[in-house]
């Protein structure tokens, strides 16, 4: 049994807390680790040792520092199967998913190498006479990330590698269900000459989360999970004056115009509803046909597809998706299709019975496929999480646009339509953070920014891309006036540029 403890001033330690949880391997159900739970001295002590560091790390040059990612990116390659071996057997995503995962976070650690020149200043010259005005961005100290189940990669990545190429200390709190690819990452990270104390991971629950919250020392905290976590570690964060992003749930909808490529829609819904088993929070959860025509067309193509659906333990490498992450959430996802038949939608393909043969303990069920959801029902408003798809029929285009404005959740949407007027006032009005057009998953590539509206985001900068330099960095502006300029005597008005 591995047991998982912490990374602490470049190394791994022991927990000491007394408290573990167990990790499980998701396709066959069993028990593959225990993990160490830190209690608030075992933060406090990650964060004594982050302290240590980061002055002279912020004082590392800014090309010295953009090599270190460069070196960890080469060291991922080298990994990159091992990395990805590890996080779907933990996670249950496949193989090629859990490779994806790996991918995009590489791609913001790309990002972060361009330091030297995302940390530039501005300078105005001649701002009066022998005036100069410029302003520089200076790291916070120490920050830390807290991060979710179902992209334990990327999400790290996302959160560290801008943080700590800006020249900050880092404490990273993953997800106590796969916390083995964020510890590998981190070894990776001191392996490509990241001083010790600069990456520290610490595993755990509530426990090490509130401890971060209130951390005197601690100046910022970069949250992605559930929207009631996410509130919450807001609102103890922002009150114990952190500057706190927080990235919650969502409900992401896909509206189908009468124009649309029906091919390409069907193939989009397949890959956005039930890759990775649902558990992204870009998934596409909900398809809004336009027109009675329309929905019919498409329930009568999806139906098929779903049940045809080839799910696989994560190794497989022909699985379309694995297992869900724990037994519970199975539970979960399954009394939410029990509640949907309840509400009175119309549950057209049904997946709760599906075993797989040979890994009968693993957390699996199969594709399910809802259709004439209605909005007041509670598989519309709440998060599902699982490889569920919800049918909600729009009579017109008016009432598709609605939907997804209307909806508490504004992570993700799509707009499928060969009409460029259509997808035009869509994407101008949807009240929702990232559209996609004719793309279901339009997570932004990694030099612009990440983020949801409503109750999907808490906060007011993005991820990724040059929100995550602002929200890691403070501006500081200097006002110089050079001895030449400087005229005799007091000035007690305050200086104008009359
Ligand atoms: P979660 O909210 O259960 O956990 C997220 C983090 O919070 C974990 O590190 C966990 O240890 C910690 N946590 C859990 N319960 C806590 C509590 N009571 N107090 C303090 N901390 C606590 O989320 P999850 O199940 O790991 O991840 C799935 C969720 O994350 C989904 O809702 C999904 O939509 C969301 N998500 C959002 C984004 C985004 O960018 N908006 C990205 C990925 C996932």
């Amino acid at each position: 049994m591995r047991e998982i403890g912490h990374f602490i001033g470049g190394k791994q330690v022991k927990g000491a807390s007394g408290r573990t949880a167990d990790v499980f391997q998701p396709m066959t159900g069993e028990v593959i680790g225990k993990v160490a739970l830190a209690s608030k001295a075992e933060l406090r002590a990650a964060v004594e040792n982050a302290k240590a560091a980061q002055p002279a790390w912020a004082a590392t040059n800014l090309q010295r520092r953009a090599r270190v990612m460069f070196k960890f990116l080469e060291l991922v390659q080298r990994d990159y199967d091992a990395l990805a071996d590890l996080l779907c057997r933990e996670h249950g995503k496949t193989i090629a998913d859990a490779k994806g995962d790996i991918q995009r976070g590489v791609e913001v650690v790309e990002f972060a190498c361009g330091i030297p020149h995302l940390m530039k200043g501005e300078f105005t010259d001649g701002a009066g006479p022998g005036i100069d005005l410029y302003s520089m961005r200076q790291p916070l100290g120490v920050v830390a990330g807290i991060t979710p189940f179902n992209f334990p990669a990327m999400i790290p990545m996302w959160k560290f590698a801008p943080a700590i190429a800006c020249g900050n200390a880092f404490i990273l709190k993953p997800s106590e269900r796969d916390p083995g690819v964020p510890m590998r990452l981190a070894e990776l990270m001191i392996e490509a000459g990241l001083p010790a104390g600069i990456l520290n991971v610490v595993n755990g629950d509530k426990e090490a989360v509130d401890a971060i919250l209130d951390d005197p020392d601690i100046r910022a905290v970069g949250f992605v999970g559930s929207s009631a976590i996410a509130e919450y570690v807001y609102t103890r964060g922002t009150a114990n004056g952190k500057r706190v992003q927080a990235f919650g749930g969502a409900k992401n909808h896909m509206i189908v115009m009468p124009d649309a490529d029906m091919d390409q829609v069907v193939d989009a819904l397949m890959g956005a509803g039930y890759g990775s088993a649902g558990e992204r929070c870009m998934a596409i959860a909900v398809a809004v046909p336009v027109g009675k025509k329309t929905a019919d067309n498409l329930v009568d193509r999806l139906i098929p597809r779903v049940e045809s659906l080839k799910i696989g333990p994560s190794t497989a490498a022909d699985a379309d998706f694995g297992p869900l992450v724990t037994k519970q959430h199975l539970e979960k996802v399954r009394n939410y299709v029990e509640l949907g038949i309840k509400e009175g939608a119309k549950l057209k393909v049904d997946g709760r019975g599906f075993k797989m043969q040979g890994y009968e303990n693993g957390f699996y069920m199969g594709g399910c496929l809802f259709d004439e959801v209605k909005p007041e029902m509670r598989i519309y408003k709440e998060e599902i999480f699982g490889p569920v798809l919800s049918v909600v029929r729009a009579k017109d285009y008016k009432e598709a646009l609605d939907l997804p404005s209307k909806h508490e959740y504004g992570n993700g949407v799509a707009i499928f339509t060969r009409d460029g007027d259509a997808a035009r006032d869509f994407a101008a009005k949807v009240d929702v953070g990232m559209v996609g057009i004719n793309f279901a998953i339009p997570v932004p590539l990694a030099y612009h920014t990440f983020g949801g509206w409503k109750r999907s985001f808490f906060g007011d900068l993005n991820q990724h891309g040059p929100d995550s330099v602002r929200f890691y960095t403070k501006t500081k502006t200097i006002t110089a006036r050079w001895p030449s300029g400087i005229k005799d005597g007091a000035e007690f008005v305050i200086p104008t540029m009359k």
